[in-house]
């Protein structure tokens, strides 16, 4: 799964234009968020992310509350 630091995210976008399942909210705040019920877990997010706000974690762990 793929969750995304808020405190890092600059909400620039790309990683919302480049999912393809259209999971990744823009919020008015400042950041963006994954669904975790959207995400196919495809990883091009990662790869767009250019401050490195975006990282992967164990989904059998607990969620991060960032992700929420
Ligand atoms: S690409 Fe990175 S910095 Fe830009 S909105 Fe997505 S998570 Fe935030
Ligand atoms: S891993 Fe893929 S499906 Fe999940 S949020 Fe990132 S780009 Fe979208």
């Amino acid at each position: 799964m793929f969750a995304i630091d808020k405190d890092v995210c600059t909400a620039c976008g790309e990683c919302k234009d480049c999912c393809p399942c259209d999971a990744i909210t823009e919020h008015e705040e400042g950041y963006c968020s994954i669904d975790p019920d959207l995400c196919a877990d495809c990883g091009a997010c990662l790869d767009v992310c250019e401050f490195n706000a975006i990282f992967e974690y164990d989904e059998s762990a607990e969620i991060p509350h960032i992700n929420q």
